[in-house]
């Protein structure tokens, strides 16, 4: 059996930027990385996008920015200006590419092509069970959903945000690429939370994301017909799909940090870095690397590494909402971006406002059912 004084199982997003910060840090230089994954990705799997306050650390791996948004349902439109900030895309191909190519040139760190099957943390260390034999670690970083717990309790509702998206080329220039369509809910609700999310990346490419925020996910021919269905009404017709995306990201305020142990962290999806009320995961996860590459060096238990904050809580709320009255989705965004300047609501969203800008944002949605919510939250605790 090997022995390593990290395991890291899973390099997607965010085991790769862990692996990439421990590779850049000449503190872990004398530390033995093993990376297992059951495979070491190459391809554009992954549209990531985020915005942004200024420059970044990631700028050199975006495709294409924007500096404008637009909002769409039946009730407010608007193209929003973002100002100070910029909204980012990067593919995952030249993001795995840039990581890896520096990670492969440190001969402390190895990887393994392996199923991952069982981790376990005991008084001799961590253990992963593997396809290829079991390896044990001093500490292990774990980005492996093993066993879904998350699916298996009610006490925190989950959503799925699930969609399908096609890259799309088109004869005419037809795109006005200097704005990214950030949600348009003009698309039928059926009941849901459904809107569509649109990134012209020049004037004849763009990718279209048809996407929900409800609990069960859709047959692909659904998807694909919403999508036909959205170029057809804006006219779009001469056109090859060039590139096709899918994804679920699991949106519930589980605490999936308490499976934390002593020697095992949970990090990235698995680890709760997902923003519940959001889906997104990317920039989360580029703040919590930096936050754990200072955490391992100078703490040795993972339970201590989470802190709960309200936040949490607002997220629940909000979960709570959506997944009792699904089809309200359309009316609490637009109510959002109505009443709340974009700047505020990204800073909200990003965890950064003081309490009193918490409570103008929340109460610029229709209150009564987040007073229901936060009720019941009350009672049963
Ligand atoms: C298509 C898509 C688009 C997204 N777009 C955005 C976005 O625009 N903005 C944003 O912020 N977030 C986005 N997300 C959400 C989030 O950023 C990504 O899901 C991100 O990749 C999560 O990182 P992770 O490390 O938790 O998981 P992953 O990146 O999925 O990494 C998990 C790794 O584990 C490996 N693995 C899984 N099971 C096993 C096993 N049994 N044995 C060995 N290896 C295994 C996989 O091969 C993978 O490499 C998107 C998600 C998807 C699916």
């Amino acid at each position: 059996m090997q022995n390593h004084d990290y395991i890291i199982t899973g390099s997607g997003a965010s085991g790769l930027m862990l692996a990439y910060r421990m590779a850049k840090d000449s503190f872990f230089d004398t530390a033995s990385i093993l990376i297992i994954d059951k495979e070491k990705k190459t391809s554009n799997d992954r549209t990531w996008c985020f915005w942004e306050n200024d420059k970044g650390e990631w700028d050199d791996l975006v495709h294409k920015s924007w500096n404008k948004i637009l909002f769409d349902s039946h009730s407010y439109k608007k193209s929003i200006p973002l100002q100070s900030y910029t909204y980012k895309m990067i593919r995952s191909a030249k993001f795995y590419e840039k990581l890896w190519n520096f990670i492969d040139s440190k001969n402390n760190i190895s990887f393994i092509k392996a199923n991952v099957t069982s981790i376990s943390d005991t008084p001799e260390g961590a253990f992963v069970e593997t396809s290829t034999g079991q390896y044990r670690a001093v500490k292990l970083l774990n980005s492996i959903d093993l066993d879904q717990k998350y699916t298996r309790q009610e006490e925190y509702p989950v959503l799925l945000q699930h969609f399908t998206g096609w890259f799309i080329e088109t004869k005419k220039n037809v795109f006005d690429d200097s704005v990214a369509t950030f949600m348009d809910f003009t698309v039928d609700q059926k009941m849901n939370t459904r809107f569509m999310y649109v990134l012209p990346v020049s004037a004849n490419k763009a990718l279209f994301e048809y996407t929900l925020f409800s609990k069960d996910i859709l047959t692909k021919e659904e998807y694909e017909r919403e999508l036909q269905k959205y170029l057809e009404l804006n006219s779009i017709s001469e056109y090859t799909i060039i590139e096709k995306e899918k994804g679920i990201i699991p949106m519930t305020s589980f605490k999936f940090w308490q499976d934390n142990s002593k020697n095992i962290l949970n990090i990235g999806t698995v680890g709760g870095w997902t923003k519940a009320s959001t889906g997104y995961t990317f920039k989360n996860t580029s703040k919590k690397t930096i936050q754990l590459i200072a955490f391992l060096k100078t703490e040795n238990d993972f339970t201590n590494f989470r802190k709960k904050t309200r936040f949490w809580f607002y997220d629940l709320l909000m979960l709570d909402v959506l997944a009792n009255h699904n089809h309200l989705g359309s009316n609490l965004f637009s109510k959002l971006f109505q009443r709340s300047s974009l700047k505020n609501v990204f800073r909200f969203l990003d965890e950064e406002t003081s309490f009193i800008e918490d409570l103008r944002i929340m109460l610029s949605m229709p209150p009564l059912r987040f007073i229901i919510a936060l009720f019941r939250r009350v009672v049963n605790y």
